[in-house]
C-alpha cells in the first residue's frame, strides 16, 4: 500500500489507485484518476470525504461523464462515482418523485411517465445523472430541470449534510447554486398527466433527438452554451466550421455543437478543436461562445 493509500485504510474495498477515467466518460478520452472510489453507502461516502478533507486530498464527483473532458494527463485527485444502488433509488409518492443523485436522468424520466406524471419527459434522451443534470440545470424543449425541483439534499466537502427547500434553490440557463460537493438526492413535484399521452410525447421527442444528435455509437460531447438569440450549432455552421477536424476529433455533421472523438483521438485534439471553434466564431461573427463542457 503506498503512503497516500494509507489515508483510505479500512476503505480499500471501495478505493483503487490509478483508475483510467476514459471508460467513464462519453468522449472515452483522457488519463487516469490518481484515486477512484465507488462507495456503497452514504456513510462510506461521508467517511471518504472526511478523510480527504483532513488530509488535503482534492475530490471530484463523477456522474454519467456526459459533460466531461478529462485531460490526457488525468487528475491527481480522488474521483468518486456515486452509482451504487444506495445513490440511485427512485421513489414516487403522489406527485413527488424523489431520486438519488446518481440515478440516471433517463430512468427518472421513464418512471415519472409510467406513473402519469408530466414535466420531465422533455429530457428524454439526455444522458447523465440527476446530480449532473441539477448542477448544470439541464434544459431541453424550453424547460429546465430546475423548474420542477422542489428540494435537494447535498453533502459538503467535509461530509456535512445540507438540505435546500425550493426557496433556497436558484437555477438559471445551464447553472444552479448547487455548489456543494455532492448532490445526494432531489425531489421533483410534477403535474398530473395521462400515461399513454405522455409516453407518446416522450417517444416523439426521443425520435427527434436521435435524428438530430450524433449516432449512439459515436463518442461525443456537446460543447457550447446557446447564446439567447441563436443556437451555438447555427453559429458554428455560419462560421463555416462544420466538419472541422484536429487529429481524430471532429465537429459533428449532424449537430455542429457536438464534437466527435474518433478512434485514436486525444483529449488535446478536442481541446485544440474547441479553441479553433471559439476563436473562428469570434473572428468571423464577433460572437464569444461559452463552453458548457467541463474540462478536468
Ligand atoms: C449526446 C448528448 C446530448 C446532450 N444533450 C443535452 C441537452 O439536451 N441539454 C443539456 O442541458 N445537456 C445536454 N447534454 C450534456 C449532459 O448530458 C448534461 O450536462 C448532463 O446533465 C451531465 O450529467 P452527468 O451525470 O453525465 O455529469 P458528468 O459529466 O459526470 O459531470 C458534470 C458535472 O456535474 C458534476 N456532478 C455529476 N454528478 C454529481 C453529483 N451527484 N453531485 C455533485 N456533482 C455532480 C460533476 O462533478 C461535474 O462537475 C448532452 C450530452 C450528450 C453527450
Amino acid at each position: 500500500m503506498d503512503d497516500a493509500m494509507r489515508i483510505f485504510q479500512g476503505l480499500e474495498h471501495v478505493v483503487r489507485a490509478n483508475e483510467p477515467l476514459a471508460p467513464h466518460t462519453w468522449l472515452r478520452l483522457g488519463g487516469p484518476a490518481e484515486y477512484f472510489a465507488e462507495p456503497t453507502t452514504a456513510d462510506e461516502l461521508r467517511e471518504l470525504l472526511r478523510r480527504c478533507d483532513a488530509n488535503g486530498v482534492p475530490v471530484r464527483i463523477l456522474g454519467g461523464g456526459s459533460n466531461l473532458l478529462v485531460r490526457d494527463e488525468g487528475v491527481p485527485d480522488l474521483v468518486i462515482s456515486v452509482t451504487a444502488p444506495a445513490f440511485t433509488e427512485i421513489t414516487v409518492n403522489d406527485r413527488t418523485v424523489t431520486a438519488g443523485g446518481g440515478a440516471r436522468l433517463g430512468h427518472v424520466v421513464s418512471t415519472a411517465v409510467r406513473e402519469g406524471l408530466a414535466g420531465l419527459e422533455s429530457f428524454v434522451g439526455i444522458p447523465g445523472t440527476i446530480g449532473g443534470a441539477l448542477k448544470s440545470n439541464t434544459n431541453a424543449q424550453g424547460t429546465d430541470i430546475g423548474q420542477w425541483t422542489a428540494g435537494v439534499v447535498t453533502l459538503t466537502r467535509r461530509g456535512e449534510t445540507k438540505t435546500y427547500a425550493r426557496d433556497g434553490l436558484q437555477f438559471s440557463y445551464r447553472a444552479s447554486n448547487l455548489d456543494d460537493l455532492v448532490i445526494l438526492r432531489a425531489e421533483f413535484i410534477l403535474d398530473r398527466g395521462e400515461p399513454a399521452l405522455l409516453t407518446q410525447r416522450m417517444q416523439q421527442l426521443w425520435i427527434m433527438r436521435k435524428a438530430a444528435q450524433p449516432l449512439a455509437s459515436q463518442c461525443a460531447a456537446a460543447v457550447f452554451a446557446n447564446p439567447s438569440w441563436a443556437s451555438a450549432a447555427s453559429l458554428i455552421e455560419q462560421a463555416g466550421l462544420k466538419g472541422t477536424r484536429v487529429g481524430n476529433a471532429e465537429v459533428s455533421d449532424r449537430d455542429p455543437n457536438f464534437l466527435i472523438a474518433h478512434p485514436g483521438a486525444s483529449a488535446s485534439d478536442v481541446l485544440k478543436l474547441v479553441d479553433i471553434l471559439r476563436k473562428t466564431v469570434f473572428d468571423r461573427l464577433g460572437i464569444e461562445l461559452e463552453t458548457t463542457l467541463e474540462v478536468w
